[in-house]
Parts: structure tokens; sequence; C-alpha cells
């Protein structure tokens, strides 16, 4: 297998310089199933089938999330007949990124390939005690938000549990993530079965064994799914609001139409969110649109009752839109009007701007490329 390992192509205007071995190159995907996303419970079936013993299934695990290989060989406490059994049918499955950005505050966008030539964005945010990976759930996004350019790819396939996996395993700095949040490309609730399941393997002990208080997953308000997330995980739970109204909303998000955020809102007023787990509110400033006394006033209102948290993010502008970002000092006007009507507000540091940071736009450009 040792051959069909290369390193990443980076592109020229990156400056990392990356360390694996267990890189494998896009272009030679096989089609072979990986191990690499595979819970316990599908292992112990799988060598069930292979008429392995049981424990092996446990070993898997170890090499696939605790330890630092890349190939089914390099599982030495698997007998010599298992490793043959199971390369014969799989792959280990872990997949290189093909470019990276750095941006000057220290942010990182990787690009990963996914089957049929399309790619994925992750993003490494580097804070002073934390590094945290934003990853993508999907490939392109059939949601349409107006401000998002991942939108404008439109939707080109789900991701499996490995590949989003993948995104935090198959970066340089996966042996110091320390969160992830979901909320790179696609809208995690439209692949809620691999998002799930993604999430078992990073949280299980089995797997990497984080605590999902360090994971948040971002949706756009899909009702059934933030219901089916809050039953089946502990991770905290991010929604983006970016505007109170529905006409305005409307125009913002098509997702409205079909899941209004009063009844979002109300459907999460009814969970019990414990001590530990978090839900906050994402809201994207708009210049001219979204940050009025009226909308502090109607938030409070929505909100009320609800103990969580609004994030102001600044608008990276994208090529396309009408929408513009506001001054630093309407972001902070705001955040002081959401303050005193009582809800907990932070406004975002915004990182990585020259580095095509709005989701969706370098994953586009290799797009079109292709
Ligand atoms: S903001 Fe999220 S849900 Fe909306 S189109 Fe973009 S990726 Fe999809």
């Amino acid at each position: 297998m040792r051959n069909l390992l290369l390193k990443p192509q980076i592109s020229s205007c990156t400056l990392v310089k990356m360390t694996k071995s267990h890189y494998l190159c896009p272009k030679l995907f096989t089609m072979k199933e990986s191990l690499f996303g595979k819970t316990l419970a599908e292992l112990q079936e799988l060598v069930a089938e292979l008429g392995l013993p049981g424990y092996t299934a446990k070993q898997i695990t170890d090499w696939l999330y605790k330890k630092d290989i890349s190939s089914i060989d390099e599982m030495t406490n698997l007998s010599k007949k298992a490793r043959e059994l199971l390369n014969e049918k799989y792959e280990f499955g872990l997949t290189a990124p093909t470019k990276v950005q750095v941006s000057i505050d220290g942010t990182k966008k990787y690009l990963f390939p996914t089957i049929q030539h399309k790619y994925i964005e992750t993003a490494m945010i580097p804070e002073r005690d934390r590094k945290t990976v934003c990853v993508s759930s999907q490939v392109g996004c059939k949601m349409g938000c107006l401000f998002c350019f991942t939108a404008k790819q439109g939707f080109q396939g789900q991701l499996s549990a490995g590949e989003i996996v993948n995104q935090v395993k198959s970066i340089e700095e996966a042996s110091e993530v320390s969160n992830i949040v979901y909320m790179g490309m696609g809208e995690p609730f439209d692949n809620l079965d691999e998002v799930l399941k993604s999430i078992e393997i990073l949280t299980a002990d089995w797997g990497f064994a984080m605590s999902p208080r360090r994971i948040t997953v971002s949706t756009i308000g899909i009702i059934p799914g933030i219901l089916t997330f809050l039953e089946k995980s502990e991770a905290h739970l991010a929604v983006s609001l970016h505007t109170p109204f529905n006409e305005e909303r409307q125009k913002l998000m098509p997702v409205q139409v079909a899941y209004p955020i009063e009844d979002v809102v109300a459907e999460i007023k009814r969970w019990d969110f414990g001590r530990q787990r978090r839900v906050s509110f994402e809201y994207i400033v708009f210049e001219n649109l979204n940050d009025t006394p009226l909308h502090a006033k109607e938030l409070a209102r929505l909100l009320d009752g609800l103990k969580c948290r609004i994030n102001l993010i600044r608008f990276h502008p994208v090529p396309g839109t009408p929408l513009k970002s506001p001054n630093d000092e309407t972001i902070q006007h705001f955040k002081e009007l959401l303050n005193k009507k009582g809800i907990l507000t932070t406004i975002r540091a915004s990182r990585g701007q020259d580095i095509y940071a709005a989701c969706g736009l370098l994953s586009t450009k290799e797009l079109v490329k292709n």
C-alpha cells in the first residue's frame, strides 16, 4: 500500500508543511469500502462476516481513531490472515487535502476532494487556548440562503460520516483539535444520519473520545432534524437566525417558508437543555437590514424565557449578492441594544478574511477549474 501514499499537493499560496504520511492521492481512489468512518457496531458485524474473532472490531477502532497509521497492513496486532481478509474488500480510508490556504491571522482553509471531482472546505481556526475545526457536512447545499456562496454551487452530494471525520483527522493540526463546529458547507440536518454517526465516532470511548460539549452543530432551523439531534446527541446546538421578521427572513433564507423561526424557537423552548448543553443563535449583521432597535425588540420577544446567546457575525461579502457588511461601530451598537434587552450577545471575531473566508468560495473556484 505504501506506494499509493502520496503527500498532498499543496497550492502555491500554501505555507503549510504537511508531515503526515497517511495521505492517499484523490486520483487513486479505489472502489474498496472505507474502514474509516465505521462505528464499533458496524465493525463487529464486518468482522463476524469475515469469520474473525469479535475482539478484532475493537482492535480496528483503536487503529482507526486512536493511532496514527494509514493502512490496514500497519494494524500489527491483527493476524496476517485478518489483514489479508480486510485488504481484499476494504481500504483504510483517509483522504488528504489537496490545497491549504493560510491566513495572516493563522486561520487555515483546507480543500478536500470528494468523489467525482467535487470539493469541500474545512477551516481550522486557532485561538489562544483552542483550535477549532469547522467541518462541512455536504458537498454544496440545497438551502439557497441569499448570503451564502456555497448556495450558489447548488447541491452536489452528501458526505459520509467518514468524510466528515476525515476533515478532523487529516489536517496537520489533527492531534491538537479542541473544538469542532459543523458550520462549513451544507446543512447538517439535511444529512442527519451521517452527521449523527460522525458525532458518535468523535465522542465514543472507542472513537476519538471527545466531549460532546466541545462540538457544536449549526442549522438553519430544520425542526425534525433539531428534535432528533437533541434526542440522540449531547452536542451543542446553534441556529442561524439572522432576522426575527418573517418576510425579511424568507428573503434571506427560503427555509423560513417550511420552518418559520417562531416555530423553531418554540420547539427549542420546549426542550430541557440541562446545565451544560448550550443553544446559541447565529446572527449575520447586514448593512441597513437587520440591526435596528425594532430588530432588537423583536429578538427579545422571540427569545424571551430561553437561556441562550446570540453571536453577531460580520458578513464576509460574496460575489453576486447585494448584501453588505456594516462597520464595526454599527455592530457594536447593535450588540449593546441586545444586551440592554437582556440577551447575552457576543461579536464573533472575524477570521481568515484574506483567504476566501466566506464558506464555499474556495471550493467553487476549484469546481469551476474542473
Ligand atoms: S448558509 Fe448553510 S444552509 Fe444556507 S445555503 Fe449556505 S451552507 Fe446551505
